[in-house]
C-alpha cells in the first residue's frame, strides 16, 4: 500500500528493544518514520545517543527520516538521583522500582513538543510495553499527553503505546536480529558497551533467555 500521503509517524528513541522494533516495524509498513531522541545528561545517555545514531543511520534506506536529536541537561534537576550521580546504580536482580526517573514520559515528551509542532504529524509513538507499572505508564496517562500536546500544537494529535499489550520478551520474539543488535538498554555502560551487571542488562539477558533468542548484544562483562 502507498502511504506517500500520509503524514509521518513520530516515535521517541529511547534505544531499547522496543522503540528500535517500533521504528523497524512501523518503517517495513511502508510508514514515514521521524525519530526523535532525547539526551538528558543522564550518565548513560551519550552511549544510548550513539546506538540511536548508529540505528537510524542503518535504517535511512528504508526511509527512516534524519534523527532529530534534543539536548536538555536533567543532572541538576534530578539532584542525587543515581541516574544523574552514578553513585549506587542499581545491579541486576534489584528490585525495578529503582528504575523510576521522576515524571520522564511527561518530561521527554514536553521537550519534544517544538519539533512535533513544526512537523505535519499527527501520530507520536512510544516503546512502553505492559511491563511498564510506573504512574506515567499507563494508558490514560498517555490520552492526557495526547490532549495536551494537541492543545499546545494547535492539531489532534495522538500519543500512541502499540506494544502496550506485550513484554519485552513478546518484542524481541517480533523482532529481527539486526534490528536487535542494534538496540540499547544499559543504565552503566563502559566504552560504548552494556556492562552486563546493571539492572537493564539484567531484564535485557532475561528477556533474551525467556524469548529462547541468541542474545547479539556485546557486553564487557558476559
Ligand atoms: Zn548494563
Amino acid at each position: 500500500m502507498n502511504r506517500a500521503d500520509e503524514p509521518p509517524l513520530v516515535i521517541m528513541m529511547g534505544g531499547g528493544v522496543e522503540s528500535t522494533s517500533l521504528a523497524a516495524h512501523s518503517l517495513a509498513q511502508g510508514r514515514e518514520v521521524v525519530p526523535i531522541h532525547v539526551h538528558c545528561g543522564l550518565i548513560w545517555d551519550d552511549c544510548e545517543s550513539l546506538f540511536v545514531r548508529r540505528f537510524c543511520d542503518a535504517k535511512q534506506p528504508d526511509g527512516m527520516q534524519p534523527l532529530i536529536e534534543i539536548h536538555v541537561s536533567l543532572a541538576d534537576w534530578l539532584a542525587d538521583h543515581w541516574a544523574a550521580t552514578g553513585r549506587q546504580i542499581p545491579r541486576a536482580g534489584e528490585n525495578g522500582a529503582k528504575l523510576e526517573i521522576p515524571v520522564r514520559n511527561l518530561t521527554l515528551l514536553s521537550l519534544a513538543i517544538p519539533h512535533i509542532a513544526a512537523l505535519q504529524a499527527t501520530e507520536l509513538a512510544v516503546g512502553t510495553t505492559k511491563e511498564n507499572s510506573f504512574r506515567d505508564g499507563s494508558r490514560a496517562y498517555f490520552d492526557r499527553l495526547g490532549e495536551l500536546i494537541s492543545i499546545e500544537v494547535g492539531r489532534s494529535l495522538s500519543v500512541l503505546t502499540p506494544l502496550i499489550g506485550q513484554t519485552k520478551t513478546d518484542v524481541i520474539r517480533a523482532t529481527d536480529r539486526d534490528t536487535l543488535a542494534h538496540s540499547f538498554s544499559c543504565v552503566d555502560p563502559q566504552q560504548d558497551r552494556h556492562c552486563g551487571r546493571c539492572i537493564k542488562c539484567g531484564s535485557r539477558q532475561r528477556a533474551f533467555a525467556e524469548a529462547e533468542i541468541e542474545d547479539p548484544t556485546d557486553y564487557v562483562h558476559g
